[in-house]
C-alpha cells in the first residue's frame, strides 16, 4: 500500500513520542511504501510569527532571543532522541547552520526594514525545515534509511501568492511522483516538510496556517496514495467538543463534504483546502491519534457506508464573534446594496462568517470574528452610514452554533427539532442561516448560552448513540 502519514506538531514534540513514531514507521514500512509529512514542532511556527512581529517593531534583540529559543528546543530534542553519535553530530551541525541562516535572515529583514509576504514565508519555512531533519534522523537512528525533503525539494510548485499559495498541480504531480517513486525503489523513507512549497522562480511559499494537512493530500494525490493518515493529538472527528459535551462520541465515518464543513467549525483544526486534492481521486483519509495507534479514528471517504448516514453528525460552536445588523434607508429594492456593503468590508480585510437578509430587504445581518468587529463597524460607518445605511446595531459576545450532516438534506423536521430544543432550554436565537445544500444549519446565540445550546442539540439528535 502507498501510505502518506502526516504528523502534527504536538505529535513530534517530545523525544519519547518521536522515538515511538520512528518505530511505528519502521513497522509500517515493512509492508508499505511510506511518505512522512511533518508539521513544525509545537510552538515553533508561533515563535517564528513572533519573530516577524519583533522585526516589524525593529526589536532585533527580541527576534534573536526567539531564534535562540527555537534553536535550543531542537538541539535538546536531538540530543535526547538520537543515540548514534555520527547521526547526532550531523544533525546538530545542520541545526547550527540553520540557526546562522536564521540570524542572517533576521539581520537582513531588520536592515531593510521590510517585512514582505515573500520574506515572511521564507522565515516561516524554518519550522518544517528543522522538524524534518529531526524526524528523519530518528528513523535513521533505528537503522532505517530515510531522507528529509522540504516541500520545494520534493517538488511542490505553487503560484506566487505568498502566505496563501495554491499548488500548480500538473507540474507538482510530475515532480513529486518522480522524486518519490525513485525513493520507493531504493527503500528510502522520505520525510517531507509540510506547509511549504516554492513558486516557479524557486521562491519559498506557504499554504497558510495548518498547511501541512494540505501538503499531505497534495502529495497523496500526486502519487495516487491508497490512503492518507492525518496523525495528531486527537482521536478523530467528534460529535461535539468533548470539553462541552461529556458523552461526545468519535465519528467513525464521514464524507468529504461533511469533513470540509467540520474542518471549518470543528474542534479539530484542519486546513480548509485539505480535502480538495482527494475529491477526484477518492483517496480515503483517516484522522487519528499518534498517541493511540490502536484506535482507527475517523474515516473520511467519498461514500460513507449507509449506517453512517445520520441526519446530523455533529454540533460545534464558534464563540468570540459579533453580530452587526445593518438597516437601510435606501436598501429596500435597490440592486447593488449588498455588493457595496460586502466590497467595503472586503477592502478593509474583514472576513464575514455568516450573512442573512430578510426578504423585505430592510436589513442585512452579518457575523464577524471579535477581532474584526471594530474594523468592520468603523469602515461601514465611515463609508456607508448616512448613504445607503441608516443604522448599525452591534451585538458583541455572540457564538455561532453549527449542525453538520448530509443526512439533513430533504429531511423534514430538523429545524423544528433544533429550535424547539432552544425554546425548551430558554435560549434565544438571534440569527439563522442554512444554505440550500442543507449540509450545515447554523444559528447565533449569546456566548453564555453557547454550551447549553450545544448540549441541547447533542441530546436532541441523540448524538451520543451515533455509532
Ligand atoms: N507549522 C504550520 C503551522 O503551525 C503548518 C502546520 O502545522 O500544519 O501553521
Ligand atoms: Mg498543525
Amino acid at each position: 500500500m502507498k501510505l502518506v502519514l502526516k504528523y502534527g506538531g504536538t505529535s513530534i514534540s517530545s523525544s519519547k513520542d518521536i522515538k515511538n513514531i520512528a518505530k511505528h514507521i519502521q513497522n509500517l514500512s515493512k509492508k508499505n511504501n511510506l511518505v512522512i509529512v511533518c508539521s513544525a514542532i509545537s510552538d515553533t511556527t508561533d515563535d517564528l510569527i513572533e519573530i516577524s512581529q519583533a522585526i516589524k517593531k525593529e526589536n532585533k534583540k527580541k527576534a534573536e532571543q526567539l531564534a535562540k529559543k527555537i534553536s535550543n528546543r531542537h538541539s535538546q530534542l536531538a540530543k535526547k532522541t538520537v543515540k548514534k553519535s555520527q547521526i547526532r553530530k550531523k544533525l546538530l551541525q545542520t541545526f547550527d547552520e540553520y540557526f546562522s541562516e536564521l540570524l542572517a535572515l533576521i539581520d537582513g529583514m531588520v536592515l531593510l526594514g521590510e517585512v514582505t509576504p515573500r520574506s515572511l514565508d521564507y522565515l516561516f519555512s524554518f519550522g518544517e525545515r528543522l522538524s524534518i531533519q529531526l524526524i528523519s534522523a530518528a528513523i535513521n537512528d533505528i537503522g532505517k534509511k530515510s531522507i528529509p525533503l522540504t516541500g520545494k525539494e520534493v517538488g511542490i510548485v505553487t503560484d506566487s501568492n505568498f502566505g496563501e499559495s495554491k499548488p500548480l498541480m500538473d507540474t507538482t504531480k510530475l515532480r513529486v511522483s518522480k522524486t518519490l517513486d525513485s525513493l520507493f525503489l531504493k527503500k528510502v523513507i522520505p520525510v517531507v516538510g509540510g506547509f511549504v512549497g516554492a513558486d516557479q522562480h524557486g521562491h519559498v511559499t506557504t499554504f497558510g496556517r495548518g498547511g501541512s494537512d494540505y501538503s499531505a493530500t497534495i502529495i497523496g494525490s500526486c502519487i495516487k496514495a491508497d490512503k492518507i493518515w492525518l496523525m495528531s493529538d486527537v482521536d478523530g472527528l467528534m460529535t461535539a467538543d468533548p470539553k462541552i459535551v461529556k458523552d461526545a462520541k468519535l465519528l467513525k465515518e464521514v464524507s468529504y463534504i461533511e469533513a470540509i464543513e467540520m474542518a471549518m467549525f470543528g474542534a479539530k483544526q484542519i486546513h480548509p483546502r485539505t480535502f480538495e486534492p482527494l475529491l477526484s481521486k477518492k483517496i480515503p483519509m483517516q484522522i487519528r491519534s499518534s498517541f493511540n495507534i490502536n484506535n482507527e479514528g475517523t474515516l473520511v471517504t467519498s461514500s460513507p457506508s449507509l449506517d453512517a448516514k445520520n441526519t446530523v453528525k455533529c454540533v460545534s460552536c464558534v464563540s468570540q464573534t459579533g453580530l452587526i445588523d445593518i438597516r437601510g434607508g435606501s436598501m429596500v429594492g435597490t440592486p447593488g446594496t449588498a455588493a457595496k456593503i460586502f466590497s467595503t468590508l472586503a477592502k478593509a480585510g474583514v472576513n464575514v462568517m455568516m450573512i442573512s437578509q430578510n426578504p423585505s430587504e430592510s436589513s442585512i445581518t452579518i457575523v464577524v470574528k471579535n477581532t474584526d468587529l471594530d474594523k468592520a463597524v468603523n469602515t461601514l460607518e465611515l463609508e456607508l452610514l448616512g448613504k445607503i445605511i441608516k443604522k448599525l446595531e452591534v451585538t458583541t459576545d455572540m457564538a455561532i452554533i453549527a449542525l453538520i450532516g448530509s443526512g439533513m438534506r430533504g429531511t423534514v423536521g430538523v429545524a423544528s427539532k433544533v429550535f424547539g430544543s432552544m425554546a425548551k432550554n430558554k435560549v434565544n436565537v438571534s440569527m439563522i442561516t442554512q444554505g440550500s445544500s442543507e449540509l450545515n444549519l447554523a444559528f447565533v446565540v449569546k456566548s453564555p448560552d453557547a454550551s447549553t445550546a450545544v448540549r441541547a442539540i447533542h441530546s436532541e439528535f441523540e448524538l451520543s448513540k451515533i455509532n
